[in-house]
């Protein structure tokens, strides 16, 4: 399942992403383009506009949204996988920044790009081209790790 994650949504669609979704985030982005991206890319929207909601295509059903009840991004997920009926099991694969797929590299390739204590200690290392950015497991994971267990207990 692809997602488009509305301007109120920035959060969500990075924890959607964490879950291995495709989602597209947007900031500056018209109604129109919006619903086209959904249309042309086949991909459920997931909005906190009721306003946009009233319109022809969502009512006739020829697009596909969810309508995000929480202003919370812990609570948002949680309706998004419950709702939907989609697995959230969190997994470093996709950029949380750009949504583009990450690249794994070699431990030897990133000496001096990392922190050293990240170089030292960890094995995996991940690299996003669109950001320039690396990841490992660790820090970042750690963090993931947290908030989806949230999301199951609370
Ligand atoms: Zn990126």
């Amino acid at each position: 399942m692809k997602f488009i994650a509305d301007i109120m949504l920035g959060k969500l669609a990075g924890y959607l992403r964490m879950a291995v979704y495709d989602v597209i985030y947007i900031n500056d982005i018209d109604d129109n383009r919006f619903m086209k991206i959904a249309r042309n890319e086949n991909r459920t929207e997931l909005t906190r506009d009721s306003l946009m909601l009233a319109r022809r295509e969502f009512k006739n059903g020829t697009l596909k949204f969810l309508y995000i009840k929480d202003d919370k991004p812990i609570n948002q997920l949680r309706q998004v996988g419950s709702d939907l009926a989609v697995t959230l099991k969190p997994n470093l694969t996709r950029c949380l920044k750009c949504n583009s797929l990450l690249l794994k590299v070699k431990k030897e390739d990133v000496r001096g790009k990392v922190p050293q204590f990240v170089y030292e200690t960890s094995q995996t290392f991940l690299f996003c081209k669109n950001c320039d950015k690396y990841y490992w497991r660790g820090t970042h994971y750690n963090k993931i790790e947290n908030i989806f267990q949230r999301v199951k207990k609370e």
